[in-house]
Parts: structure tokens; C-alpha cells; sequence
């Protein structure tokens, strides 16, 4: 279950535009914005508007918010021009897949060829 939005979050403050984030889409349920520190030549995070900490608090009832998520991330791609090399998209849960921002997110990334490789 979703909490309520944190304050202390910084991906629930900028979805709610008090960081002054420029965003590149928008969403009924999520936002898309660059990311602070771009790992391809277009690295964009969605986020869903809610709060929940990783993929694994996503609700029975909530599935509906990732799938948004996920048809943003295939627009974003697509307005970024990443239709014809490809992209990549992932998202990290947990420690041990290196999660550092406790509010679920996906990363669009492309531009160029990526690593090969998912772990
Ligand atoms: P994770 O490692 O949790 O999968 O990804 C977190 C991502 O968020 C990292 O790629 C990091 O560069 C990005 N990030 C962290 N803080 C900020 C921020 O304040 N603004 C933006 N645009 N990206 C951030
Ligand atoms: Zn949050």
C-alpha cells in the first residue's frame, strides 16, 4: 500500500513540482524528468505521482499506476527519438539491485549503444 507522500522524499517533491524540475512528459499518474546524473546521451526517470517506495509496495489495486508508468516511458522514448536504435528500460528494487532513491521509478535510457548485459 502506498503511504501518504512523504515530505522528506525527493522524488514525491519534485513530482510535485516544488524543486522547480523541468519535466520532458506528463501523465495522469506520473511524471518524467531528467536525470540528475545521465548513465546514456537520454536518461529521463519516470515516476509515478504517488509514493511507493519500490515496485515491490505496488498494490493489487495499483497495478493500473505502473502501467502508466510504463506507456509514458514508451512515449517518452518516443519523443526523445529512441525508436529506431532502442532503448532500455529498468527499474532498480532494493539494495542488492542498487536502489538509492526510495520512490519507485523507471529509467528510460538510450541515444546510444548500452552495455550489454542486465546484472
Ligand atoms: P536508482 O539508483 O534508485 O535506481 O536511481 C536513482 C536515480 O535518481 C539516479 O540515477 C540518480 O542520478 C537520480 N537522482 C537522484 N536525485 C535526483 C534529483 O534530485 N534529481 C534528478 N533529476 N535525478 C536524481
Ligand atoms: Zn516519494
Amino acid at each position: 500500500m502506498a503511504e501518504a507522500q512523504p515530505n522528506d522524499c525527493i522524488f514525491c517533491r519534485i513530482a510535485r513540482g516544488k524543486l522547480g524540475t523541468e519535466f520532458v512528459a506528463e501523465s495522469e499518474h506520473s511524471v518524467a524528468f531528467r536525470d540528475l546524473h545521465p548513465q546514456a546521451p537520454v536518461h529521463v526517470l519516470v515516476v509515478p505521482k504517488r509514493h511507493f517506495a519500490g515496485l515491490r509496495e505496488v498494490g493489487d489495486e495499483d497495478w493500473h499506476v505502473t502501467a502508466d508508468a510504463l506507456a509514458l516511458a514508451a512515449r517518452v522514448a518516443a519523443e526523445q527519438g529512441l525508436y529506431d536504435g532502442g532503448y532500455r528500460v529498468i527499474t532498480n528494487d532494493g539494495p542488492d539491485a542498487g536502489q538509492t532513491v526510495w520512490h519507485l521509478h523507471f529509467h528510460v535510457l538510450g541515444g546510444a549503444k548500452l552495455q550489454a548485459g542486465l546484472g
